[in-house]
């Protein structure tokens, strides 16, 4: 069985406690850069499952809840799941499904939310998803080979060769409508109004239905779909991805907001049910952004670094939000380079040759066992970056030093047991078990 390398048991809190749809979710997810969302999802849900909304609409909880509202003169399907998972959501969410499908749509382009297009499109349906959605696909494909190694180390299966490169503009695009701020049809005298609400993507958008006062909003709330209190966004994910627009996602709640929801559907987990909770909970999570966003900005106006900040900023007790999923350091940093790139106004910085290129000399100079004690004294006084660092100079030189390998590891796995964060726990593991691998041997 696949080791679920990102959402190690012993870490998960109790609320995230069913571990056998997850491993089975891990095992077939794709190379997809949502593979984490499913895995974190799969564990805050059961058995995925039909749930009857109201008359009108219904979902599948899987891993990326698939909708359906019908018609009069046809139903319309929210999200389709990732292809692994999509054909048991149909067949659940099938029942519930009263007309020909007329519509698909997309809330945003991961692979949780459009793997199983093809499974309900009938003549004529048309699959309808922001402008972005062309761009945020062909970026997926453009990078694939990138992306796969980290998303094998991600998820602890062994890399699987990408297919050859389909060049920048060789996706396959699904949507048969695109549309930039907003779009509208009325199907069997129910409106349905999409707007432009780009977040944890930037092709996301929102279906409004002014008759049920719902808004399927994807991902933008809640992206991992655990229960309260929510955890902190992930601004910028750590596997790679384009750091999130903060003041794009800010003004995407403040969207939903103003349109005074009863009832928010998202991408995952249960939907948010009542105006006032569901405004409760979108202001809370849009403050934190906002507050992280500016603190940030203000350290950066006060010429303050990105270490600096990242060691410095720490979001309110009063918003009650965890860092289980997203982590603000984290965030800081995706919202720092993402305004400034990568300079840091330190000439040594700017040429080709990184600090680990004098490592060696900085070895021959002290010694690899000196470099691997201090490690050592580190870790004992708590200190476990630095002795990681540290680490790093002696296995630049020697990368089977097994004194250091060990150091690394202890530091590793302290840094683990402490960790409240489900990315960085992973993280964690796949670097121990990267050194463990180091220390073997060779055959
Ligand atoms: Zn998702």
């Amino acid at each position: 069985m696949t080791r679920l390398r990102l959402l190690p048991p012993s870490r998960v809190p109790s609320l995230l406690s069913n571990l056998s749809p997850i491993s089975s979710v891990i095992r077939l997810a794709p190379l997809s850069c949502l593979a984490l969302l499913l895995a974190v999802c799969a564990f805050a849900q059961d058995q995925p499952k039909l749930v009857r909304i109201n008359d009108a609409i219904s979902m599948v909880k899987t891993s990326g809840n698939v909708y359906v509202v019908n018609t009069p003169e046809g139903s319309v399907i929210i999200d389709t799941a990732i292809a692994e998972m999509a054909p048991q959501a149909k067949a659940l969410l099938s029942p519930a499904v009263r007309g020909p499908v007329k519509y698909i749509i997309l809330t945003h382009g991961h692979a949780d939310h459009i793997g199983g297009i093809s499974l309900w499109q009938e003549t004529g349906t048309q699959v309808i998803a922001q402008r972005n959605h062309y761009e945020f696909v062909n970026y997926v494909s453009r990078l694939e080979g990138f992306f796969a190694p980290r998303n094998a180390a991600a998820f602890g299966r062994p890399p699987k060769p990408p297919g050859p490169w389909a060049g920048n503009y060789g996706a396959r695009v699904e949507a048969t409508i695109m549309f930039d701020e907003k779009y509208e049809f009325t199907l069997g005298g129910v409106q349905f109004q999409m707007f432009s609400t780009p977040g944890e993507t930037p092709d996301h958008l929102t279906v409004w239905i002014p008759a049920y006062k719902a808004a399927f909003i994807g991902d933008n709330y809640s992206g991992i779909g655990v229960p309260e209190p929510n955890s902190f966004p992930n601004l910028y994910a750590i596997r790679g991805t384009k750091p999130r627009w903060a003041l794009d996602w800010i003004k995407s709640l403040d969207t939903v907001l103003e349109l005074k929801p009863d009832i928010v559907l998202n991408g995952h987990g249960d939907p948010i049910v009542g105006n006032a909770e569901v405004t409760r909970r979108l202001k809370r999570y849009r403050d934190a952004i906002q507050y992280v966003h500016d603190e940030t900005v203000k350290g950066m106006n006060a010429g303050k670094d990105v270490y600096t900040l990242m060691q410095e900023i720490k979001l309110p007790a009063s918003y009650d939000l965890t860092e289980a999923f997203g982590k603000v350091s984290w965030s800081v940093r995706g919202i720092y380079d993402g305004y400034a790139g990568f300079y840091d106004m330190n000439p040594s910085t700017m040429f080709e040759l990184p600090p680990s290129s004098i490592y060696p000399d900085l070895v021959k100079l002290a010694g690899a066992e000196a470099v691997v004690k201090l490690a050592q004294e580190k870790i004992a006084a708590g200190k476990l970056i630095e002795a990681l660092h540290l680490t790093d100079v002696v296995l630049a030189t020697d990368p089977k030093n097994p004194d250091a390998l060990n150091a690394r590891i202890k530091a590793l796995e302290v840094l683990r047991d402490k960790s409240e964060n489900y990315v960085e726990t992973g993280w964690l593991e796949y670097g121990i078990d990267k050194a463990k691998l180091q220390l073997k041997p060779a055959p």
